[in-house]
């Protein structure tokens, strides 16, 4: 009898370690995630490195002292500290989400035949590039793949893919999001560099339709208002192998993340990726409005806004916050424990 009770204890316990290990992310656990978030947050807070964005006027007017970060792991555990609530334009963090949609909606071979994936070497919004590579390996991250990424996505009509790309952020973040009208308005009526990008891709014939069209939705993508959390969710969906895993909904297929990661890796802050890269291991993807959203695979995503960059056009408190972040939970995914 005793020995029965024994055996049934040990179970229990064993189960409910093993449930509460996974439930957290294997090793990684509420007190070390809030330790680390916190201890980030106070040690970077006071930087004053770093100037917002103004070549879009209405990024300059954006309160710099906003800094939120949220993590969030791949089973929906929210963990914040900051400013959670300001919400700043997604800009460039967008172009990982429509690469993600236009993988999902026509495979990773279309990406490939029809922008490529390689880093083009050059600024973000370079026309050299363009030319160099005579339209091809334009890559999603940068304003020339990402425009021709936003005129593939599906739709009738320049509403519908407006709509679809909308409806798709929002499945990501798990929550209606919305357009910052001021930030579209001032970048939409000083967009002429992305419309001769757009144009001198038609000319190429690697523009996928109309190219004014097109470059006012990737604007408007531009121009979605989200907030340190909202980044968080989206990256967890990524970390999670395209499930939501607050709203556990299906956002895209566990293939599209697997390549959408990697060009993340090597792509995703500007001409900073590969320093990036080399110290914190993880696909990340920034964008002028000063947010950063960075994936642990399989473990979770990380956001951080704070609106003053660097000169490579990085955040430069969310820099720091991630690699402090990742460092101190020790999910570099390339710290392998020799056998
Ligand atoms: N809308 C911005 C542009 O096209 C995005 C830039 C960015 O965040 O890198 O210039």
């Amino acid at each position: 009898m005793y020995k029965t009770y024994f055996v049934y204890l040990l179970t229990l316990l064993f189960t409910l370690q093993f449930t509460s290990a996974t439930a957290q992310g294997g090793e990684l656990s509420p007190e070390k995630i809030r330790a680390a978030l916190d201890e980030a947050y106070t040690k970077y807070k006071d930087v004053k490195e770093g100037k917002n964005a103004d070549y879009i006027k209405e990024l300059a007017n954006v309160d710099s002292k906003i800094f939120g970060i949220a993590l969030v792991t791949a089973d929906g555990e929210v963990y914040t500290k900051g400013d959670i609530e300001s919400m700043v334009s997604i800009q460039s963090v967008s172009k990982a989400f429509v690469a993600a949609q236009v993988i999902d909606e026509m495979g990773h071979q279309a990406m490939m035949d029809s922008i490529g994936v390689d880093a083009t070497g050059m600024v973000f919004n370079s026309i050299v590039a363009v030319e160099h590579h005579r339209g091809k390996e334009i890559n999603p991250l940068v304003n020339p793949g990402a425009i021709a990424a936003t005129s593939l996505v599906s739709g009738a009509d320049s509403a519908a893919i407006w709509k679809s790309i909308l409806n798709k952020h929002s499945e990501f973040a798990g929550r209606e999001l919305s357009l910052n009208m001021p930030v579209y308005i001032s970048e939409a009526g000083d967009n002429l560099r992305n419309q001769a990008i757009a144009h001198l891709l038609l000319a190429y014939g690697r523009m996928y339709f109309d190219p004014v069209e097109a470059t006012d939705i990737y604007t408007k993508q531009c121009a979605i208002n989200v907030s340190a959390k909202d980044l968080a969710v989206m990256g967890a969906t990524l970390a999670n192998g395209g499930v939501n895993p607050v709203t556990k909904k299906e956002v895209v297929s566990a293939e599209t993340v697997m390549y959408t990661l990697p060009i993340m890796a090597t792509a995703g802050l500007y001409d900073d990726s590969g320093i990036w890269y080399y110290n914190s291991g993880l696909p990340a993807k920034s964008g002028v409005g000063g947010g950063i959203v960075a994936v642990c695979p399989g473990k979770f995503g990380i956001g951080v806004v704070s609106p003053p960059l660097d000169a490579a056009g990085n955040s430069v408190k969310a820099q720091l916050v991630i690699k402090y972040v990742v460092e101190k939970l020790g999910v570099n995914p390339f710290m392998i424990q020799p056998k």
